[in-house]
């Protein structure tokens, strides 16, 4: 008896469909959203649904004062008695829609085609709490037992998180004793099997501005003898990356890469090809950076990255006067990898671009946030046996890991707080789900593999064979 499209037709498509219709942007994108009331709405919303489908469990919106809002969903032990507890975390805020969405699409009118719903926030992340109570539904209809599970439900997950901690503090020992984690907020390389994310990278946000003038001046007289904010911005980036080749020149931002790591790679790259080649939009001529595959595979996971996601000081082109502008600001993304102290790496950035003003021009660096990356450790056999069973029986296909290039800072900081404690993360942003991206799409068939796996896996920890 498996859990099928129909039932998540039934059961969870009008709701996760309205939940896509809130803009519930995440607070870093919309400062104001304690007076939108959008997270709240989507949180109340996911709330109402949760306390129907599952009864017996305790629905918590927790509010602390500022923050944003948390669901905590107490589902106790069914069919066995132990106090162990399994942790699932998902997150219900968003990114912004970033641009124009293509033709008949929209962030926040969910569009059906064929097996896939297209809006913000559907795969990244709205689908974890339909998935995880899903799935414990299955378990019970299957007649089967499953332990105590709670469901974290953040909502400030895509500005980094900034306010888990204050709840995991206020929850205190509410979570009791953790035997296990999942987060549904992960990568997939194919929607054929079920993938466990091995490593996530860390991230540092910085703003930087160069400026040189009181006020902007005719270019005809200030260019060629005051120098360009651009120019030496440009300067500035030159320490912190190679512009020829992308290589990231700070020491701070690299780590020794384990062997396995580069053999896991290789496996990946022997068995699926050139799986990020093929899933960038690339334009016709552009060349990847990377030799090949495997190597592509380690540069996204296991090796620093710098972007430059947002630039102020100049107009838009089409009301670019000839001007010597007074400043041009940046902000950095610097990707960091898994095992990278994001605060050291952080610190030696803001020093890098800080120190030695080029030209005496007046620099400015605004340090935004920092977070780890992280590096599972090696799950217990029985763990990795069961998952290994629940993809060969949800999905037909064996288990997979793979290291992701993205950045989730509720691991690292779990990780922390419960050393030891075994981490599965997994999710379904695989091949054009364009999560942070337009056209962002939830894979409805992924969702349905994912709840089979998820219930075959808390079956097992309730002591079903
Ligand atoms: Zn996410």
């Amino acid at each position: 008896m498996a859990y099928t499209l129909a039932d998540l037709e039934r059961d969870v498509l009008p709701t996760l469909e309205a939940y896509c219709a809130i803009p519930a942007l995440s607070p870093h994108f919309e400062p104001d959203w304690s007076t939108s009331g959008h997270l709240d709405a989507a949180a109340q919303l996911l709330a109402e649904w949760v306390a129907v489908r599952l009864p017996d469990a305790d629905v918590r919106l927790e509010r602390l004062a500022g923050r944003t809002p948390l669901l905590l969903v107490d589902v106790p032990a069914h069919g066995v008695s132990t106090d162990e507890t399994v942790v699932l975390y998902g997150h219900l805020d968003k990114q912004p829609p970033l641009g124009e969405w293509s033709e008949g699409l929209a962030p926040f009118s969910p569009v059906r085609r064929g097996n896939r719903l297209y809006a913000r926030g559907a795969a990244d992340d709205g689908y974890s709490t339909f998935a995880a109570v899903s799935a414990l539904e299955q378990v019970r209809h299957r007649g089967a037992s499953h332990p105590r599970c709670v469901l974290l439900i953040e909502a400030s997950e895509e500005s980094g998180s900034p306010d888990l901690e204050a709840y995991l503090d206020h929850l205190g020992d509410v979570l009791g004793r953790v035997e296990l984690m999942i987060c549904l907020d992960s990568g997939a390389l194919s929607y054929d099997r079920l993938w466990v994310t091995s490593s996530l990278r860390g991230l540092v946000n910085v703003d930087v501005t160069v400026s040189v003038l009181e006020r902007a001046q005719h270019s005809g007289s200030a260019s060629g003898v005051v120098p360009s904010s651009f120019r030496l911005l440009r300067q500035l980036l030159d320490r912190v990356e190679n512009s020829a080749t992308g290589e990231v020149l700070l020491n701070e931002a690299h780590c020794p890469i384990p062997a396995w790591v580069s053999d896991a790679n290789a496996d990946v790259a022997r068995q699926f090809g050139d799986v990020i080649a093929q899933e960038m939009p690339t334009l016709d001529g552009v060349e990847l950076m990377g030799a090949d595959a495997a190597d592509r595979l380690l540069r996204r996971t296991w090796k620093p990255a710098l972007s430059v996601i947002g630039l102020a000081g100049a107009p838009e082109p089409r009301q670019a006067g000839n001007v010597l502008r007074t400043s041009t600001t940046a902000t950095l993304s610097l990707r960091l990898p898994p095992l990278v102290d994001s605060e050291r790496a952080a610190a030696a950035l803001v020093e890098t671009l800080s120190q030695n003003p080029p030209e005496g021009a007046h620099v400015e660096v605004v340090l935004g946030s920092a977070a780890s990356g992280w590096a599972a450790s090696e799950l217990p056999a029985r763990l990795r046996d069961t998952l290994e069973e629940a993809s060969l029986t949800s999905y037909g296909a064996p288990l997979a890991f793979t290291g992701e290039g993205g950045t989730i800072p509720f691991l690292y900081q779990l990780g922390q707080r419960y050393p030891g404690v075994p981490f599965i993360a997994t999710g379904v942003l695989g091949p054009e789900s364009n999560a942070h991206g337009i056209d962002e799409m939830l894979d409805l068939d992924a969702v349905v593999h994912l709840v089979n796996s998820l219930a075959h896996l808390l079956s097992h920890l309730g002591g079903n064979q």
